[in-house]
C-alpha cells in the first residue's frame, strides 16, 4: 500500500467505488468518468507503481489481472462481442494514477483504430 495512492485507497475502501469484481488479488471497478459504456479499472491489490515496475517477484499479479478482465468481461456481457483493453504507462504514456491498472472497455463498437 502506498499512502498517498488513490487506488490503493479504494483498495483498502476509504475512498468509495462501485466493485465489479473482486478476489484476493484484485480488485476491478467502475472508472469515475467512464470512456465508453463499459469502463471498468482492474487493478492489482498489490502497489505496482506501472508496467515498468512488473518484475519476477510481482508478475503473478499480471497474469490474475488478465484472469479478472475475462471474470468482467463476462460480467459486463461483452464477453463474446468483444472489448478493448488499454494499459498507459508512465507520463508519456499518458498514465495519471500511479497505480498499474488496465482500462476495460466495451459496450461499443470501437472504429478508431490506434494500430
Ligand atoms: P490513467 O489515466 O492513469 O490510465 O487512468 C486513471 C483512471 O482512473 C482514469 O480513467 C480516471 O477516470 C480514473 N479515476 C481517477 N480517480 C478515480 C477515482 O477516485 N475513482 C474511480 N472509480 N476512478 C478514478
Ligand atoms: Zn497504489
Amino acid at each position: 500500500m502506498s499512502d498517498n495512492c488513490i487506488f490503493c485507497r479504494i483498495i483498502e475502501g476509504t475512498i468509495p467505488s462501485k466493485k465489479v469484481y473482486e478476489d484476493d488479488d484484485i480488485l476491478s471497478f467502475e472508472d469515475i468518468h467512464p470512456a465508453a459504456p463499459v469502463h471498468v479499472l482492474v487493478v492489482p491489490k498489490k502497489h505496482i507503481e506501472s508496467l515498468e515496475a512488473v518484475n519476477p517477484d510481482n508478475v503473478d499479479y499480471v497474469a490474475k489481472a488478465h484472469l479478472a478482465i475475462q471474470k468482467v468481461a463476462k460480467a459486463k456481457q461483452i464477453n463474446t462481442g468483444g472489448y478493448r483493453v488499454i494499459v498507459n504507462c508512465g507520463k508519456d504514456g499518458g498514465q495519471t494514477v500511479p497505480h498499474l491498472h488496465y482500462h476495460v472497455l466495451g459496450g461499443t463498437v470501437f472504429t478508431e483504430k490506434i494500430i
